[in-house]
């Protein structure tokens, strides 16, 4: 999500005369986007800024500005705390960016020298007490909607793989997670508008296409109840509808469900030869969706559907809503759907679990390795609890698993994940499968100089990395990574004569001679792209 954000805001500025340079060092404007989800990342925006801190000692006129989740959790506080900030920007107030970086690249210019540092203005955008706010106002004040639909499509900027957001905010309230906080109430964007944004990625050579929504499935669009405002047809915020349906009795005429854009999407736009979804909500999915899945070629057979935990006492305290066996009853549901091998269509899912959430008890954390180990998960993130500040576990529920005990637990779940996807992974040598060329390798990107990009900040004035085929045309061989229809990563060498930013964009069929845990390694075969 905060990578499309990303984009939304670069597009935004570039159309406004900013350029991107190569490197935070050159630029006058520097923008963090920022994730409140794990500490870690907190961490990382913190040490920049402090770093940032001592940059601007010597230069007082450059602008720093925080945007996204922990922009809106800390809010006014982080200036307080970090006077080195001088714009504060929601995930949901996006839109209002280029105002705010006006305002504050004037007052800098017009106070010059040392007072621009002591004097600036603060410029804040971020939705605090309206972050629950009416369905009616939901619609009316959706300017984001806008944002979205003046996304800047061009051939150029993309290595044929995009992101869409279907659905923003979340309203189901997890007991440790911010994002309900942060990012507001859910809101769902009317089909019409995501067709059109995937025809238009299309148009311009994406063959690639991943919806994006806290939880994707729960999309939802009620026709009657859409709101237009100056031609333009608002998004709604998220009706409440029973989860653990099969069906949706209001599919038709009246409401686009899920299962209604996912057909639209493949059957309107069959450019897209992939599109997949992140991130699934358990109870949200009902047979028509899978039904949908099962018929379209291009739908990919990949779910990402996080458990959380294999216990029904910790999902009740982390408020997941479902039980243990309403999520694996899912799974068998979606495996008798999706899951054929046989036509080389296996289903690969992938999973989230937390450990050492309070009062897990060793029987708890028991029935998350059996969780895991029944589901065979093709990869699993797995994450030691810590409190977030702003989350009702934080307030409510003590921090009551020992840190060692976490980090152990933390290491059996991970060894016993890693067993399976080792195994998974292994299965496919020998296999010829269909990759999606996405770029070079890691390996290859540390050993070529020039990416500044590193998924945490965002440099205003000048363009932050070249695209990879800009880079690799030099170069005569390269080691290049993609995914395939079931989302494992595969690695494999340019061959003698091929150009590699040709290959890039591209399905492409991939010979598998190696595996490890999270990596298959193999040879181009052929090019029936
Ligand atoms: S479903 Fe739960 S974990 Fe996911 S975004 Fe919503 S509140 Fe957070």
């Amino acid at each position: 999500m905060n990578e499309l954000d990303s984009e939304l805001v670069s597009g935004q500025l570039s159309a406004l005369g900013y350029r991107f340079v190569a490197s935070a060092h050159e630029a006058d404007v520097v923008l963090y986007n920022t994730c409140s989800v794990r500490e870690n990342a907190e961490q990382k925006v913190r040490s920049r800024l402090g770093e940032i801190a001592q940059r601007k000692r010597s230069e007082p006129a450059l602008v720093v500005g925080v945007l996204g989740c922990m922009a809106e959790r800390d809010g006014p506080d982080l200036i307080r705390r970090m006077p080195v900030v001088d714009i504060l920007c929601g995930p949901s107030e996006l839109d209002r960016l280029p105002a705010l970086l006006d305002n504050a690249v004037r007052t800098r210019a017009s106070l010059g020298g040392e007072d621009a540092g002591a004097r600036s203005a603060k410029q804040t955008a971020l939705q605090g007490s309206a972050s629950r706010r009416t369905a009616t106002l939901a619609a009316a004040a959706d300017r984001l909607e806008l944002l979205d639909l003046s996304r800047a499509i061009s051939p150029t900027d993309h290595n044929g793989s995009a992101y869409v957001r279907i659905t923003r905010g979340c309203n189901k309230f997890c007991t440790y997670c911010v994002v309900p906080n942060t990012r507001g109430a859910e809101v769902h964007r009317p089909p019409d508008h995501i067709v059109d944004e995937c025809r238009r990625l299309a148009d311009a050579g994406v063959i690639e296409v991943t919806l994006l929504g806290q939880t994707v499935n729960h999309y939802r669009f009620e026709h009657g109840a859409a709101v237009t405002l100056r031609g333009v047809t608002q998004p709604q915020k998220g009706r409440a509808y029973r989860g653990g349906h099969r069906r949706d009795p209001y599919r038709g005429e009246r409401v686009t469900t899920f299962a209604d854009l996912l057909k639209r999407i493949h059957d309107e736009v069959p450019a897209i030869r992939r599109l997949r979804f992140v991130t699934s909500y358990p109870r949200d999915f009902g047979d028509d969706a899978l039904e949908v899945m099962r018929d379209s070629p291009r739908i990919c057979r990949y779910l990402h559907v996080p458990a959380q935990s294999g216990s029904d006492t910790v999902l009740q305290r982390m408020n997941r809503g479902y039980s243990v066996g309403e999520y694996l009853d899912f799974i068998d549901r979606a495996r008798a759907f999706l899951d054929e091998p046989e036509i080389g269509r296996p289903l690969l899912i992938a999973g989230d679990m937390i450990v050492g959430f309070p009062g897990e008890s060793d029987e708890d954390f028991d029935a998350s390795v059996r969780l895991l180990e029944r589901v065979r998960y093709k990869n699993c993130f797995i994450f030691k609890y810590s409190p977030r500040p702003g989350t009702a576990a934080y307030t409510r529920l003590p921090d009551d698993v020992p840190d060692a005990v976490k980090r152990e637990r933390n290491t059996r779940l991970l060894a016993a994940q890693q067993t399976i996807s080792d195994e998974i992974a292994r299965a496919q040598i020998g296999n010829t499968l269909d990759v999606f060329v996405g770029g070079l390798s890691v390996r290859e990107r540390k050993q070529r100089p020039g990416r500044a990009s590193d998924g945490v900040g965002l440099t205003v004035g000048g363009r932050p990395a070249q695209d990879d085929a800009d880079q690799i045309t030099r170069a005569s061989t390269a080691q290049m990574t993609g995914r395939t229809d079931g989302d494992l990563i595969v690695l494999f060498d340019t061959p003698d004569g091929r150009e590699p930013g040709d290959l890039i964009g591209r399905i492409l069929p991939v010979q598998i001679h190696q595996a490890s845990t999270l990596t298959l390694f193999g040879a181009l075969v052929g090019d029936r792209a």
